[in-house]
């Protein structure tokens, strides 16, 4: 989609710091962090929300959490821990219309979230 952020990174129109790349998936530190690690994984296809997701979307959601995987286990917090989350909409606190997972690490995280 041409005015999406997310797809501008996926095809390179704006610089992010990837952390890994392939034909179905991006990863790139969240420019914001929240936490000592801060990674967002994305699809390369553009899907606004959780909303959006089609049947046919099932393999591409599961290959991003096997990549939050991988990279946590890159990023050394796997044993540590991380949380995944997904927000959708705006009660979500979705600001960012292509759907992305968060990763985030290295400190304790609160539960339940504000
Ligand atoms: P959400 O609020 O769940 O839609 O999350 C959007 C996330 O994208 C926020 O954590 C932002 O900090 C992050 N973000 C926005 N613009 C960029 C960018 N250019 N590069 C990396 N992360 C970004």
């Amino acid at each position: 989609m041409s005015d999406c952020l997310f797809c501008k990174i996926n095809n390179g129109e704006i610089p992010a710091e990837i952390l890994y790349q392939d034909d179905e998936v991006s990863v790139f530190r969240d420019v914001s962090p929240q936490a000592p690690v801060h990674f967002l994984v994305i699809p390369k296809k553009h899907i606004s929300t959780l909303n959006d997701l089609q049947p046919d979307d099932a393999m591409v959601i599961g290959k991003m959490m096997l990549t939050a995987k991988m990279v946590a286990s890159d990023q050394g917090v796997s044993e540590s821990g991380y949380r995944t989350v997904m927000n959708c909409n705006s009660d979500g606190g979705q600001t960012v219309y292509h759907i992305h997972l968060h990763v985030l690490a290295g400190r304790q995280l609160e539960w339940p979230p504000g």
